[in-house]
């Protein structure tokens, strides 16, 4: 089974090289900035919850992510393991999915670090023009990561789940990268 945890910047390239690796994988990608977006546009209880955070940039409570979480890894797709992209984002959330994954009866997850500089992570993101990739929202999301999902560096780092990756190099770099470090866990 192969269990993933993409951290990294927004704009450090997650979503790309998660997408990659799902495919090589046969495995799925899951991205809860996707989910939230998607339900978002069909207006779910969880989309008419969520759009204020999202569009702002702040985190959406833990609680709602959580739950959505929890109900996603129980489908049946899951069963050869995932790619978790955009969770957990806070030492809660890291802490909810521990728990989660002992009362699954499955073990830790390999954690990747994508570490890019924060003015070439500000340039990626300003090029790529999603709706909440204005420079406001984008400060106050590389804000937020620093505050409260860098912590999660540490908190992997003790207990031996995480590998750092530069992703300021082409994307067929890091994708190669990744596959060499995937083949050899
Ligand atoms: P992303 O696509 O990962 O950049 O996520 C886009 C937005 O979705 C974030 O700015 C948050 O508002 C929200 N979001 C995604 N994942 C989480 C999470 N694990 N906890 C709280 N909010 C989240």
């Amino acid at each position: 089974m192969t269990r993933i945890i993409f951290l990294g910047a927004p704009g450090a390239g997650k979503g790309t090289q998660a997408q990659t690796l799902a495919e090589h994988w046969k495995i799925p990608h899951i991205s809860t900035g996707d989910i939230l977006r998607s339900a978002i546009k069909e207006q779910t209880a969880l989309g008419v919850k969520a759009k204020s955070f999202v569009d702002s940039g702040q985190l959406v409570p833990s609680e709602l992510v959580q739950d959505m979480v929890e109900e996603r890894l129980q489908k049946a797709d899951t069963s050869s393991g995932w790619i978790l992209d955009g969770f957990p984002r806070t030492v809660d959330q890291a802490t909810f999915l521990d728990n989660l994954l002992k009362k699954m009866n499955l073990g830790g997850a390999l954690v990747i670090n994508l570490d890019v500089p924060d003015d070439v992570v500000v340039g990626r993101l300003l090029e790529r023009g999603r709706k909440d990739d204005t420079e406001e929202v984008i400060r106050r999301r590389l804000e937020i990561y620093r505050s409260e999902t860098t912590p999660l560096i540490d908190y992997y780092g003790e207990r031996k789940q995480l590998v750092v990756i530069n992703g300021n190099q082409s994307a067929e770099e890091v994708t190669s990268n990744l596959k060499d470090l995937t083949v050899s866990c």
